[in-house]
């Protein structure tokens, strides 16, 4: 399986975002605007005289490697790590080697690694290859763990029960501020009992006399957490030692 970046691809795309962009742009150099600057730059070097070769020389520099010059962003005094511009037609390869180097490593790294070393290379760029990278996608949609993507079926009546509370704190009935929210999972048969506090003894006690009028349940869920459905089961089991539940929290 291919997984890298279509090339082709990357290159249409990469044309249609930078024909969107002013020729003056400083981000995006053809092979010409960057053998312009560098002229400029080399000159303005010799003979530093107008406001425009200064401005220049505060962004640009040339450095001369195996007889090819560079541009580069002029060194700080004490640094040494060179940042350079680059061309349209290296973006492709710059990519590929950073991206296969950090191992598919996402924009974050991405960006970190590349501006270490290049002046020019933006993050819609980055954006733009990590979209069509196959195996950063694939990762992306691929199912979290423990996310139950499949609904929950129940088949016999005590099976499985729901207990929620509605916080009516800030518009409380005298003193009732919640409301506890029980419904059987088959049926949807609710029930509702307006609570004093949100206590697990409280919960529980209603929970209790639901059970004993309908039938207690095998599992017990709750959408208000772990904590609370275990404080429930376990004041549950104070009250009545034989019966039998199973805590699920569903998150
Ligand atoms: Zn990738």
């Amino acid at each position: 399986m291919n997984t890298a970046v279509n090339r082709d691809l990357f290159l249409e795309k990469i044309n249609a975002l930078i024909a969107g962009k002013r020729a003056d742009n400083c981000f995006y150099y053809t092979q010409e605007k960057y053998s312009k600057m560098l002229s400029e730059v080399v000159s303005a070097k010799i003979k530093c005289n107008t406001p425009l070769n200064y401005r220049r020389l505060k962004r640009f520099d040339v450095l001369k490697i195996n007889d090819k010059e560079k541009l580069i962003v002029p060194l700080k005094p004490g640094k040494t790590n060179i940042q350079y511009y680059v061309i349209n037609e290296e973006l492709y390869s710059i990519l590929y080697e950073t991206h296969t180097k950090i191992r598919h490593g996402g924009r974050t790294r991405m960006l970190k690694e590349l501006q270490a070393e290049y002046k020019n290379i933006t993050y819609e760029v980055v954006m733009l290859y990590l979209n069509l990278c196959k195996q950063c996608q694939m990762k992306h949609s691929a199912p979290k763990k423990g996310i139950i993507v499949k609904p929950m079926v129940s088949s016999e009546l005590n099976s499985r029960c729901q207990v929620d509370l509605i916080d009516l704190q800030s518009n409380r009935d005298g003193e009732y501020k919640f409301i506890m929210v029980y419904q059987n999972h088959l049926t949807k048969f609710v029930q509702l009992r307006p609570l004093k506090t949100k206590r697990a003894e409280e919960v529980a006690h209603h929970v209790l006399s639901t059970f004993l009028t309908f039938g207690a349940s095998a599992i017990l869920q709750s959408d208000n957490g772990r904590e609370f459905s275990n404080q429930i089961i376990s004041e549950i089991y104070a009250m009545w030692k034989d019966v039998k539940i199973v805590r699920h929290s569903q998150t």
